[in-house]
């Protein structure tokens, strides 16, 4: 097998999806108050715990190093360390500013692209609901190389933070779940991926409603969240299962 990125017959690394940082977040949890690790939703519906993150053989050594030091280590210093979702502690909804657009971008993308050659690559993979048209992994594949993020409409990305299952109207930083496809109201097809404390729509068509447009991840570095509940996206794996 290639490498992903570099598409050069390379030994491979065990390379993670979703950074392991996020995982670190629920490790830690764990051994500060009882919750459950994190929950795997299959097609079939049912919810699988796991121990770790996934990984997959999909980088290699040199690729996996650029991955981490140009989108991996950015997110980590800014998602994680400055932690700009502490604004939504006690409110409902705010702007986030201050984001490094590219790199922040790039993240996610490649989350998005290693989400799919993991599906491919490994059987019963935590990742099987995630499959890109060929025109899509030729384009997120060019913009993860050449290290450009596009205009903000061209692979939009909108978060909701994850109200905390306690009454504490906190965020729920620890919930890992296996992503799913879906469509907005307006038939607006995007991959639902949760991590870091926030749902985070990956959309895929390049026309914007203006839903996607008052949320998503602008060039300016701004982002305007929400914070919900975690029951839509039961509903939507409901949806679905059933669909399926
Ligand atoms: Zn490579």
């Amino acid at each position: 097998m290639n490498c992903i990125l570099c598409q050069k017959p390379k030994k491979l690394c065990d390379s993670h999806i979703i950074a392991e940082f996020f995982y670190k977040l629920i490790y830690d949890d764990l051994s500060r108050r009882r919750i459950e690790p994190f929950k795997a939703l299959t097609p079939d519906k049912h919810e699988r715990p796991m121990q770790k993150g996934p990984r997959s053989p999909l980088l290699c050594e040199e690729c996996e190093g650029k991955r981490n030091t140009h989108f991996e280590t950015p997110m980590k210093e800014y998602w994680v360390d400055i932690d700009p979702l502490q604004v939504l502690e006690n409110s409902s909804s705010a702007t986030i500013r201050g984001i490094d657009y590219a790199s922040f971008k790039l993240f996610h993308l490649s989350v998005l692209l290693c989400a799919h050659y993991a599906a491919e690559r490994t059987r019963d993979s935590f990742f099987a609901t995630v499959k890109l048209s060929d025109a899509d992994l030729i384009s997120i594949h060019e913009m993860w190389d050449k290290r450009e993020a596009g205009p903000y409409w061209k692979y939009p990305i909108v978060a909701s933070a994850i109200l905390e299952p306690d009454d504490n109207g906190g965020v729920w930083r620890e919930l890992i779940t296996s992503p799913l496809p879906a469509t907005d109201s307006t038939g607006k097809a995007y991959i639902l991926f949760c991590f870091g404390g926030c749902q985070w729509r990956y959309y895929l068509t390049p026309v914007l409603t203006p839903w996607i447009e008052s949320r998503c991840l602008k060039e300016d570095g701004s982002m305007f969240i929400e914070k919900r509940e975690w029951e839509p996206m039961q509903m939507c794996a409901e949806l679905v299962a059933q669909a399926n």
